[in-house]
């Protein structure tokens, strides 16, 4: 049994390595343990397009984005927020660059120049970093459990911080195992869910033959909520089973929240969003003459191929016959969504640990001593960067509960 009392930080993304620099900051001794190979690797794969790290809106507009049963998340988002990750990333040596839609990126845009200063700062801050060390749970002694290729290690520390991330790419590490494990130990857990991913449409034959893969561009797409309708300007791409693509990601939280409610979801398509109703029913009241009706639409209404092609799939052949309702499916043409695609394919997972089985320094109250961060505990947000400045401010706020549990006991 390893008996140095130091605090464990289990998972290496982004909420683990932020609770780890808070504490050692703060003169903790820490060790930050991953089932991996190596540390971060979600992180990494964030970053292979381009690392959307934040996002440079305004804070109020900015907390508006965070989908969360509990105001705490949006308390500690207000305490390390957009600018506070760009400060974070310039002490790294990381200058960062601002995209015309607000969205933060490292200058670099990939993760692994980020990530590689990050372990170097935190190394040199003492932290030690323990790969392929799998939490499995913990002896009946309260020690915590870890299978490494040399066989399982026990390890008792003065403080636990979970960071295991949430469901889905499970390749890269986070595996939601940990679920059942602190299930079992009183903290309730809501089921995960997957969000800002793809969605399952019934197609055609003709359309999955034909048009998987291809884009939808130039659209606007919304759906609509409680608190009314959100709308995206992003394209989305066809795919065998559905629909997918950062666009789809913006609405995805109101998709899932309708096929929860009523087993279906509507996704509107607006097809062309700069022709008004009214000019595209005069171009449509025009005289056809010889020309077929599909020759006819098209170069009236200059829809491409793949536009005409989902006219056809969901519009009735009465409304395709019918000037003023074919103008109006073409401005508002309903997509229905009858699932989602596959947690282990969804970018982020909603749900995981709820809430109330936490306290305000983020501990869990059924394991006095073991604290929670990042996409385990149960938030939701959209792709833009917003994902990740929660996983930070969590880790950090995460980390100060530690601490300030820690002075008390
Ligand atoms: C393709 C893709 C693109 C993305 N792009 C963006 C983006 O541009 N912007 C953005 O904000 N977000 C993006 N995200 C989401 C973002 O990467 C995650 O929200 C974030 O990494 C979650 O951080 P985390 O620290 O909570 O967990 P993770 O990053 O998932 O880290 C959890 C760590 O815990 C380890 N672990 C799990 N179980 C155990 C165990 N039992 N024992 C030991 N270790 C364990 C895992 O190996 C993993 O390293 C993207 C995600 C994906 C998949």
């Amino acid at each position: 049994m390893d008996t140095d009392k130091r605090i464990a930080i289990i998972g290496a993304g982004p909420a683990g390595l932020m609770a780890a620099q808070t504490l050692a900051e703060r003169g903790f001794g820490v060790d930050v343990y991953d089932a991996m190979p190596s540390m971060g690797r979600k992180f990494l794969m964030a970053g292979k397009s381009g690392l959307n790290i934040t996002h440079g809106e305004d804070a109020d507009s900015f907390l508006l984005r965070y989908m969360s049963p509990d105001d705490r998340l949006t308390g500690m988002v207000r305490t390390f927020g957009s600018r506070d990750v760009i400060a974070w990333m310039e002490d790294l040596c990381i200058g960062t660059l601002t995209g015309p839609t607000g969205r933060v990126f490292p200058s670099m845009m990939k993760a692994s120049p980020l990530l590689r200063a990050w372990l170097y700062l935190l190394q040199e801050k003492g932290v030690r970093l323990f790969t392929r060390h799998r939490w499995t749970g913990w002896t009946p002694e309260g020690a915590l459990s870890f299978r490494t290729p040399e066989g399982d290690r026990l390890i008792s520390t003065a403080a636990t911080v979970f960071a295991m991330g949430g469901g889905s790419w499970k390749r890269l590490g986070s595996d939601g195992a940990w679920a059942p494990i602190l299930s079992e130990r009183g903290a309730f857990i809501t089921p995960f869910k997957p969000s800002n991913c793809g969605f399952d449409i019934a197609w055609s034959n003709r359309m999955m033959e034909e048009f998987d893969g291809a884009p939808v561009k130039n659209i606007r797409m919304s759906t609509y909520t409680e608190d009314g309708n959100v709308v995206s300007r992003a394209e989305f791409v066809i795919t065998k089973r559905g629909v997918e693509s950062g666009g789809i990601y913006m609405l995805s939280s109101a998709l899932r929240a309708q096929l929860e409610d009523q087993g279906t979801a509507t996704l509107n398509i607006d097809l062309l969003p700069d022709i008004s109703h009214a000019d595209l029913a005069a171009r449509l009241h025009r005289s056809r003459g010889k020309q077929s009706r599909s020759n006819f639409l098209r170069k009236v209404t200059g829809l491409t191929r793949v536009k005409m092609a989902l006219l056809h799939e969901f519009t009735p052949r009465e409304v395709m016959d019918d000037t003023y309702a074919l103008a109006a499916a073409i401005k508002s043409l309903p997509l229905f969504l009858t699932g989602t695609a596959p947690l282990d394919q969804a970018i982020s997972t909603a749900g995981g640990v709820d809430w109330a089985a936490l306290d305000d320094n983020l501990m869990l109250t059924a394991l006095p001593g073991c604290f929670c961060a990042g996409e385990m505990i149960d938030w939701d947000a959209p792709t833009g960067g917003y994902l990740i400045t929660a996983c930070l401010a969590t880790g950090r706020a995460a980390g100060m509960g530690v601490a300030n549990w820690l002075s008390q006991n």
